[in-house]
């Protein structure tokens, strides 16, 4: 059997793997990146870029629908899905291509096999052996299931098997309400059809602010999304769902979205976890010397830009002894449709169980006249701060991920929220509701009547 010396050996070419190799490749490190199916990983083949690329389209469908008031009539009823699916398919391809030719433009060695088990210091997969010094794990997650309910890609569904369905039904009912939960309730009520979103805990987007998870809520109602929570399906019979409140659901087909697992070739090393996932250290290193392990597989955040962020703090790491930051740092969260939604730091409902001393400001999107202009006007700029400091952030505004961006950069630096207004907002746009925000804090907004600032 063949056997090769490399210095690092990179287990999944997703977001966490190939930034991994492409930093320490940058350097002249010597690498090695195996992958066994597209280079790109959920992110790119199952997860964020072909959800947009279908959101993008049905939202241009449903924006198409209200396009009547501004006097345009644009007969929308001659759908053709499957255009949808095939542009999803173009987009995964093209930047498939051009992500190939990024890593070769480094001379990245790149194994298109299956690692089928590894050890201290060796990878191994069917018909050779690579000895490399440091193993880094990057072999993310794939969908969790429901204990007794199989996926058959033609009734029952998971967020991979969506992706390619051919042919719409008339009714969807969707278990799980996080991010991927939510924005698949938008592609399919945008496209027209029944939605029922099926949530186990008291809330939508459990782990977002609770006036987010509320104002989603009335958004998706309004596109007639039924919605069901505190509730779990206890049975599926057919087209029948029956939830754990008696009550009974009928769907054409069911989406399966209630988070992921992590996955890991064959070893007999003993290692930590932390829940299910792979425990590491500050340093993203195991309990096992010498076996890192970034990105979802760690469970640290289930999201690409933190899997690419660790990646890039463990080549500084590796490279320069620069000692990871990763779990001092703030991370964004972001749901995807019109209006965007975007969050980071504390939820009001943490601060009130700690009984924390905190301001808040929920300073509506309405009071802006871009708003008006975009037919956008339900929305909010939320801020938590305490004294100077600014704790926690969320957004519900087309332009939401970008807006927050400006308080993550000001708290990242350490900087008092009034550093904020030391800028000129360029007007009309939405991130004059950044500005306008921080200034109700001290009720000096320009654009709130007295008593409501
Ligand atoms: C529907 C959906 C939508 C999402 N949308 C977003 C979003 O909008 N924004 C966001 O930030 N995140 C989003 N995510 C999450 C994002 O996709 C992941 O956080 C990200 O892909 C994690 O990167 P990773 O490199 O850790 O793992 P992955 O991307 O899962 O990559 C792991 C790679 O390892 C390979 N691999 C596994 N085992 C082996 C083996 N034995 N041998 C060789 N190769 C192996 C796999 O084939 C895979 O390519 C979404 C996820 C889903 C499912």
């Amino acid at each position: 059997m063949e056997r090769k010396i490399y210095e690092y050996g990179i287990l999944g070419g997703g977001p966490a793997g190939y930034t991994l190799a492409l930093k320490l490749a940058m350097s002249g490190a010597c690498v090695v990146l195996f992958e066994k199916e597209n280079l790109g990983g959920t992110c790119l083949n199952k997860g964020c870029i072909p959800t947009k690329s279908i959101l993008y389209n049905t939202n241009l469908i449903y924006k198409t629908r209200t396009l009547t008031k501004f006097g345009i009539n644009i007969d929308a009823s001659g759908l053709d899905f499957s255009k949808i699916i095939e542009n999803k398919n173009n987009t995964v391809e093209k930047l498939n291509k051009s992500l190939g030719l990024l890593l070769k433009s480094y001379d990245i060695e790149i194994i298109k096999e299956e690692v089928i088990s590894f050890e201290q210091g060796r990878i191994n997969t069917t018909d050779a052996q690579y000895e490399c010094k440091k193993i880094i794990l990057a072999t993310g997650t794939i969908p969790a299931k429901i204990p007794g309910l199989e996926t058959n890609n033609k009734t029952i569904f998971n967020s991979d098997g969506i992706l390619n369905l051919v042919r719409l039904p008339e009714s969807v009912a969707i278990i799980g309400s996080g991010a991927i939960g939510i924005e698949w309730s938008r592609i399919f009520s945008d496209l027209g059809l029944e939605v029922t979103l099926i949530e186990a805990q008291k809330n939508i987007l459990p782990l977002a602010d609770i006036d987010v998870s509320l104002r989603v809520e009335r958004l998706l109602k309004k596109k007639r999304v039924k919605v069901e929570k505190n509730v779990t399906v206890t049975k599926i019979d057919g087209s029948k769902l029956l939830l754990s409140d008696g009550k009974e659901i009928t769907s054409n087909i069911v989406l399966v979205a209630i988070g992921r697992s992590p996955i890991m070739p064959e070893h007999n090393l003993e290692f930590n976890y932390d829940g299910k996932f792979l425990a590491v250290d500050e340093k993203f290193m195991t309990n096992v010397d010498d076996i890192y392990a970034i990105g979802d597989l760690n469970g640290l955040s289930l999201l690409a830009h933190s899997a690419a962020h660790q990646a890039v703090e463990l080549a500084d790491y590796f490279l320069k002894g620069k000692m990871p930051e990763f779990f001092k740092k703030d991370i964004p969260s972001v749901v995807y449709g019109t209006p965007k939604v975007a969050w980071f730091g504390v939820t009001e409902q943490t601060l009130e169980k700690n009984n924390a001393d905190y301001k808040k400001v929920l300073f509506p999107i309405s009071a802006i006249g871009k708003s008006h202009t975009d037919d956008e006007i339900d929305g909010f700029v939320k801020i938590l701060v305490q004294n100077e400091k600014i704790l926690g952030v969320s957004i519900i505004a087309p332009e939401a991920a970008s807006m927050l961006m400006q308080f993550m950069i000001a708290k990242a630096n350490n900087l008092p929220y009034k550093a904020i207004l030391n800028t000129i907002f360029p007007h009309p746009t939405f991130s004059e509701a950044v500005n306008e925000a921080v200034l109700a804090i001290d009720n000096q907004s320009l654009c709130l009547p007295k008593g409501k600032n």
